[in-house]
């Protein structure tokens, strides 16, 4: 207990630090932060670096709204797995005189959601969602598979707290590869060790583990032990703030379940799996300012001239 309220300060004190220096811009919402000037600098430095580490897997560059078919969210098994992380679009759809009467109740902060209807668009979960159907609506693949680059995306997490390091709304740079079983277990392993460099070549005491997704509930205990006993996903972990590591990059297989799902084939015919990883720009920026002080000015060269160029 008292570890854990030794750790709740620790995360309070960063998030002070972070908005009297003007890295983070507050907005009054645990989670939902602006980026100030310097912070935004380090953030796109850092996707630069990504995007030359990722440079030698030719991936195919394809970009996204941050948000996805309702009816994908539907179908995904995003609600089943992680209905406690969804966010769901409403928006206004009625007469005059409701408008006006909805307006009456929002200027008092009061609750108007009954003046709101569902839109078919759901907030992006992770930056690979889009991906899958995108390249299954091109017809069967040509072997060995290819590699997808969707990006910097901003996703979307409810999961409100006054972690510094958990944000509501924050940018995944991921790489999505699809291929054959084990190749996309060898790509994955691969990336999970050149990820390790890559923040380690950083000055981040970064280290990697066996992990699970934050499935919902009784069930989801159960595919979270799988999951593990399976390693189908690892993460590298940092100390920030807090009385635990935090997760900067997640390296992940799917097996078949994209693929059983978009319906997506070898021309030649023999199964498809999937795997992804991403980066979180943001967890990973606020490590860098923990670990290297507040003002990049004082940076070691060899960390600054990667990123602050
Ligand atoms: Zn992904």
């Amino acid at each position: 207990m008292q570890v854990e309220e030794a750790g709740r300060t620790d995360q309070r004190e960063l998030l002070d630090e972070l908005l009297a220096r003007g890295l983070l811009l507050a907005t009054g919402v645990p989670g939902l932060y602006g980026r100030g000037r310097e912070f935004e600098r380090i953030r796109l430095g850092l996707d630069a670096l990504l995007s030359r580490a990722f440079v030698a897997e030719r991936a195919e560059r394809m970009s996204f709204p941050p948000a996805i078919p309702r009816r994908q969210m539907e179908s995904s098994g995003y609600l089943t797995s992680f209905p406690h992380l969804a966010g769901s679009i409403f928006s206004f759809d009625g007469s005059e005189a409701q408008a006006v009467e909805q307006d009456a109740v929002a200027q008092e902060h009061g609750d108007w959601s009954r003046f709101q209807r569902m839109t078919p668009l759901s907030l992006l979960p992770a930056a690979c969602y889009p991906v899958y159907p995108a390249v299954a609506a091109r017809g069967r693949l040509a072997r060995p598979g290819l590699t997808i680059d969707p990006g910097a995306a901003s996703v979307f997490r409810h999961e409100p707290s006054e972690d510094p390091t958990r944000w509501q709304f924050f940018h995944m740079r991921e790489l999505v590869r699809i291929g054959e079983p084990d190749e996309v277990v060898t790509w994955r392993d691969g990336w999970l060790e050149r990820g390790l460099g890559l923040l380690r070549g950083l000055g981040l005491e970064a280290r990697r583990d066996v992990a699970a997704d934050p499935f919902f509930g009784r069930t989801g205990r159960l595919l979270a032990a799988s999951q593990r006993e399976q390693e189908l996903k690892y993460e590298i972990h940092l100390q920030i703030a807090g009385s635990t590591p935090t997760a900067i990059a997640s390296f992940n297989c799917h097996q078949a379940h994209f693929a059983a799902l978009y319906g997506l084939e070898f021309a030649g015919g023999g199964e498809v799996h999937t795997a992804c990883l991403g980066f979180g720009h943001e967890r990973i920026v606020v490590g860098l300012l923990r670990t290297h002080g507040f003002d990049p000015a004082g940076w070691p060269p060899e960390v600054a001239e990667q990123i602050l160029s």
